[in-house]
């Protein structure tokens, strides 16, 4: 499709019918007087009494339990920067739509009119008791940092800023991959990070905790490589800071087995690929266009194992792959968190499926003739049918042995079960 032929069509998705992605539906039927009575006054004072006695039977009479807050303050919508709220709002709506089709999660899209930290801190504290879930979406770094902190430290619901942490579970599952296919190993592995904003930051730690080496990792930032002789390094920067005498992006990539780009398009030249290891790992997941466009890279190198952020290219980094199912796991059993336990878990339940046998089902969906773990294929599709089945079990199982479900799943055959309903 033709840029021109997208924007229209785009334009006219989002207008009609009628204006917006989402709207509410009523979940219990309301045909009679009888109906009315119950949904409504006189009846509803029963629940709103049995929820004031016991304050967690809120989760069995309303649709907390199920629904989710996308909020967001518009300050780095997509690619796009700071846009405002109102302009961030078919983001949020997008990925409500995401969150139903893919895990039957109810989202809600909340639009915040500020960019100061204590107000939004406070605004979503206030409105938390209706949501089962929080999830922070397009918040600019490094405010998204404390704001994510702070929220969970004083709720007792999940709260995830996907753009942060959903990037970094996606990308170490296909980092995870590719050094299997590669042969190598994390602890041994050069790592190049390009960019040090949210993304940047929280897929480090992640890659860190999955046994990557301090000593091996080189972040750059607009100014190069940080090193840790640099002044007024934010105290996210001066966590991978290193002592290393490089300065630019090109010297860092020299014998480097994996380049993550988190930063912006075209920073990564064909010199700077053929410098690097023998069968390197390239992510350039800067969108919508990549730190060296997939097929000027794959040109230039044939042993490269790449992946971007777009869907016209193999090894697609898509979030889609994480938060829905995710949230959905941490719902099932009432978590009170999404933490590291329960991220990592994600990590492996997304990188062990990506090796079993494809359904011809996703073959189906993606044109392709057969899917197979290795080069091209490091990471499942989205329209994968077993995702649903086999994340939010990793998810809520980790929950439980991390000790933060409240509600802990008993019978797991009748959830997988539900989950496939
Ligand atoms: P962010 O917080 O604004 O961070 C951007 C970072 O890029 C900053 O640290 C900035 O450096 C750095 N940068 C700018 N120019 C650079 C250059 N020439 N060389 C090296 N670094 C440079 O943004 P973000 O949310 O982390 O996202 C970063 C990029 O990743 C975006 O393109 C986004 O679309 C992409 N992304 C992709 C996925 C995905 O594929 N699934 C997910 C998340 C993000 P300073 O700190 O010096 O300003
Ligand atoms: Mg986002």
């Amino acid at each position: 499709m033709s840029e021109k032929k997208l924007r229209s069509e785009a334009l006219i998705y989002h207008a009609k019918p009628e204006p917006g992605k989402i709207k509410i539906i009523p979940s219990k039927s309301y045909s009679t007087q009888r109906d009315l009575a119950l949904a409504y006054s006189p009846g509803v004072a029963e629940p709103c009494l049995e929820i004031a006695k016991n304050i967690d039977d809120v989760y069995k009479y309303t649709s907390k339990g199920n629904l989710v807050a996308i909020i967001s303050n518009g300050t780095a919508v997509l690619g796009l920067g700071d846009i405002g709220p109102e302009a961030s709002k078919p983001v949020m709506e997008g990925k409500s739509l995401l969150f139903k089709i893919f895990a039957d999660i109810d989202g809600i899209d909340i639009e915040l009119d500020t960019t100061d930290v204590d107000k939004f801190v406070e605004t979503v504290k206030i409105i938390a008791p209706t949501f089962g879930g929080i999830n922070l979406e397009d918040i600019k770094a490094p405010e998204a940092f404390e704001i994510e902190r702070r929220l969970k430290e004083e709720l007792d619901i999940p709260v995830m800023h996907d753009d942060q942490h959903g990037t970094a579970i996606i990308s170490s599952a296909a980092l995870l991959n590719a050094l299997v296919v590669t042969n190598k190993k994390i602890e041994d592995a050069r790592i190049v990070i390009s960019g040090a904003g949210a993304a940047a930051v929280s897929c480090t730690r992640l890659y860190k905790a999955f046994g990557a080496k301090a000593e091996n990792i080189v972040m750059c930032d607009s100014k190069g490589v940080i090193h840790k002789s640099r002044e007024n390094l934010s105290p996210e920067k001066l966590e991978f800071a290193t002592e290393r005498n490089i300065e630019t992006l090109a010297e860092a990539m020299k014998d480097a087995d994996v380049f993550i780009g988190l930063s912006i398009a075209d920073i990564v030249s064909p010199k700077m690929l053929k410098s690097m290891a023998k069968d390197p790992i390239v992510f350039a997941l800067a969108n919508p266009d990549p730190e060296i466009s997939y097929e000027l890279a794959i040109k230039t190198r044939k042993d490269i194992i790449m992946a971007t952020g777009r869907s016209d290219h193999p090894n697609q980094v898509n979030n889609v792959l994480g938060f829905p199912f995710i949230f959905r796991g941490a719902l099932d059993v009432r978590a009170t968190k999404i933490n590291e336990e329960m991220k990592m878990a994600a990590v492996v339940a997304l990188a062990e499926l990506t090796k079993q046998t494809v359904p011809e089902q996703v073959n189906i969906a993606y044109s392709e003739t057969r899917l197979t773990f290795g080069k091209d294929y490091i990471i499942p599709k989205p329209f994968d049918p077993r995702l649903i089945s086999e994340i939010p079990p990793a998810i809520a199982k980790a929950a439980m042995e991390s000790g933060v479900a409240k509600e802990p799943i008993k019978d797991w055959a009748k959830y997988r079960e539900k989950l496939l309903r």
